[in-house]
């Protein structure tokens, strides 16, 4: 009956994300705040840059990844077809979600989303969650979920606790992961959640603790990572089975390049610390997706934090977030030729397969099997 046409929707899921890979690459575009010229072209999975040139003919340098958003694209459209991988979180599986870019490019915008919240402006985190409350909910009879989350910041490799409830300034240890089923960082305050409203209270202690505690720093926000996780525990009601999975949700620290013979002080330690944990995370990736036998986690907190959902049976998705101005082209491309290296090492080889028969196959019985489980709930 229910259970067998859930496990087989699952058995097929995780084929199809198999033969994916587990490392997807969606790029976004931010709209204009003026009207005026942009050098960013889209056209299906495509995007392209134009490089303005004073001397010769201008260049175009384009990029192709699993899916790129225009301007015009809303909170939904972009969370979309995200539902497979928050589903898989139910069944045990380890998440990675990131928002990578320049500052103002618009990660938090589509992390959390504007200041002014509305359900439709609402980011990933939140759609994330309900997702998550919604099919535990229609998979009661079979199953019974725990949730709960933890926020947490880097900043200058220091992690501290968002929720913490007595000010966020201690510092707090990060676990190694050996210890399964343990949490990376049990120091930060973990609390249970079965509803959107309870989210939203905890996101917005979590934003007052970020800003308070940092005053003297004007834009904290975009000097330090911030990482919302979900723990979710799920218990087979007939065998007990027990089936941990996470998610991290995370806000990276704006990319740009700071100038070295500029920066002085505190904004060089930042820039610093900055470089140095994003490209760690850029090595990791790519280190996985190659199937190196060592991979460089212990090299950032930022890597150190994530590493049980990095790797192995984990999924990895990264929101790629471009400026659509001319004076940001440098940027972009550098942000683009990130992402290109974290994309295109799993692309590669295994793209040949991505649109075969196989797959198309594939999709046809999981789109069937949906249907049918529609029919059912
Ligand atoms: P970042 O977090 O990368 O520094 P923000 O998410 O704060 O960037 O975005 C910068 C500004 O652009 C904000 O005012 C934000 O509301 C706006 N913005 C970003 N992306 C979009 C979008 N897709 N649609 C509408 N406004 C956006
Ligand atoms: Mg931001």
């Amino acid at each position: 009956g229910h259970r067998k046409v859930l496990e087989e929707n699952r058995k097929l899921y995780n084929l199809l994300q198999d033969l994916k890979g587990n490392i997807r690459v969606y790029c976004r575009v931010r709209p204009q705040k003026i009207n005026t010229p942009t050098p960013v072209l889209i056209e299906d999975d495509h995007i392209t840059i134009i490089t303005p040139s004073k001397y010769s003919k201008e260049g175009r340098k384009s990029f192709r990844f699993n899916k790129v958003f225009g301007p015009s694209a809303t909170q939904e459209e972009v969370f979309s077809d995200m539902q497979p991988l928050i589903r898989s979180v139910l069944d045990g599986y380890n998440v990675c979600i990131f928002a990578y870019g320049q500052t103002g490019s618009g990660k938090t915008h589509t992390m959390t989303g504007p200041k002014e919240l509305t359900e439709e402006s609402r980011g990933v985190n939140y759609r994330a969650l309900n997702d998550l409350f919604h099919m535990s909910e229609a998979r009661r009879e079979t199953f019974s979920y725990e949730i709960s989350v933890q926020m947490m910041e880097i900043y200058n490799e220091q992690v501290r606790d968002l929720l913490a409830t007595g000010g966020i300034n201690k510092k707090l240890e990060i676990r190694s992961s050996s210890q399964k089923g343990g949490l990376a960082v049990p120091d930060a305050n973990v609390v249970p959640v079965s509803t959107t409203s309870e989210v939203i209270e905890l996101m917005t202690l979590g934003h007052k603790n970020r800003a308070v505690s940092f005053t003297a720093i004007n834009d904290r926000s975009s000097r330090s990572h911030s990482c919302l996780t979900v723990h979710v525990q799920g218990r087979d009601l007939v065998s007990g089975t027990v089936l941990r999975g996470s998610m991290h949700l995370v806000d990276l620290a704006g990319s740009e390049r700071v100038d070295k013979s500029e920066a002085k002080g505190e904004c060089l330690k930042e820039a610093t610390y900055i470089n140095k944990s994003l490209s760690a995370l850029g090595d990791v990736i790519a280190s996985l997706a190659q199937k190196n036998s060592h991979v460089p986690y212990r090299n950032s907190k930022l890597t150190q934090l994530l590493q049980d959902s990095l790797g192995g049976q984990a999924k990895t998705l990264m929101f790629v977030h471009i400026s659509p101005e001319y004076d940001a082209v440098g940027e972009s491309l550098s942000t683009l030729k990130f992402a290109e290296r974290v994309a295109t090492v799993e692309l590669g080889a295994a793209h040949v397969n991505k649109d075969g028969t196989e797959v198309k196959e594939l999709k046809k019985q999981l789109a069937n099997l949906k249907a049918q489980l529609a029919m059912k709930e």
